[in-house]
């Protein structure tokens, strides 16, 4: 059989974006592994790019050749430095980025470095022959070896979801959970552990009263996350605060008896 590339990667989050871009960089033959190709670079959470802890590793991942930074610079809609009333080692930038701008440009920027590198499929195995990982078994069958296989399968192995009281299976919402196994199965023990994660309700910009709301604006300066990016981002919109009153926390006790 012919080897189909050198590096698979499972899973087209920012993980698999940034493990295939590395890849490339290094002059490997790479090929990216996901679900469904539109949603590759998909925000499962919200759309906040860096943040306290976070801002730093975006900065590293750039320092890196990465790709996070300069995506976010391209759809940034707010800027912010937190943490400014501290110390400069504690600043931390944080950008609100465009959802829906974000896996375009990052599956633009992929295919920039090849244009076959982002492959639709749903890997349904690890492939492993004499005690090595040989590539990986899809679930139409088919057999795609490589050197070596990246894992970056994120929230969606094994995954549940939690909503209110209910339990449903998913990878994200509307979209399906996957199960990695061995072939032959049992070959292989891949270390698991469970990401128990929250996030808020979508709640539609038109039905909330601004008014009632603190305002952030973003900074002054817009500082780009990378230092590569040839555009500038700037503030399009403004963040709106509120906070978990008592009023919050009795209706919560109540839906808990
Ligand atoms: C509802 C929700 C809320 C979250 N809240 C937060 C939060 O507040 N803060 C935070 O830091 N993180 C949060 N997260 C986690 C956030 O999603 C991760 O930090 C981030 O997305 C991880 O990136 P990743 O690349 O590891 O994986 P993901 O973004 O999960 O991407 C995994 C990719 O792998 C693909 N894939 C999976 N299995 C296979 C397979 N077998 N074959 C082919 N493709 C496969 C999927 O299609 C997907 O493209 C939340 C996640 C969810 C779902």
């Amino acid at each position: 059989m012919e080897q189909f590339t050198d590096i698979i990667v499972i899973g087209g989050g920012h993980a698999g974006i940034e493990a295939a871009a590395a890849a490339y960089r290094m002059g490997l033959k790479v090929r990216l592994l996901s679900l469904r190709t539109d949603k590759v670079g998909e925000l499962s959470c919200n759309p906040a790019i860096g943040g306290t802890a976070k801002g730093q590793v975006v900065k590293e991942i750039d320092a890196l050749g990465g790709l996070m930074g300069e995506i976010a610079d391209e759809c940034t809609l707010h800027f912010r430095m937190l943490n400014k009333s501290k110390g400069p080692a504690i600043w931390s930038p944080r950008a609100q980025v465009s959802r829906s701008q974000y896996p375009i440009i990052a599956q633009r920027k992929l295919r920039e470095l090849d244009p076959e590198i982002i492959v639709e499929a749903n890997v349904e195995k690890i492939w492993i022959e004499n005690d090595e990982v040989k590539g990986v078994v899809l679930s139409n069958g088919s057999k795609l070896e490589a050197k070596a296989v990246i894992i970056s399968a994120g929230t969606f192995l094994n995954g549940v979801m939690h909503t209110g009281l209910n339990q449903t299976t998913g990878g994200r919402f509307g979209e399906v959970p996957t199960s990695l196994k061995t072939e032959p199965e049992g070959t292989l023990t891949l270390q698991k552990f469970r990401l128990k994660t929250g996030t808020p309700p979508r709640i539609s910009l038109k039905s909330i009263n601004l008014e009632n709301l603190e305002l952030q604006p973003g900074d002054d300066e817009v500082i780009p996350f990378s230092s590569r990016s040839k555009i500038k981002p700037e503030n399009s919109i403004h963040c709106y605060i509120t906070y978990t009153s008592e009023i919050t926390y009795s209706a919560l006790e109540v839906k808990r008896r």
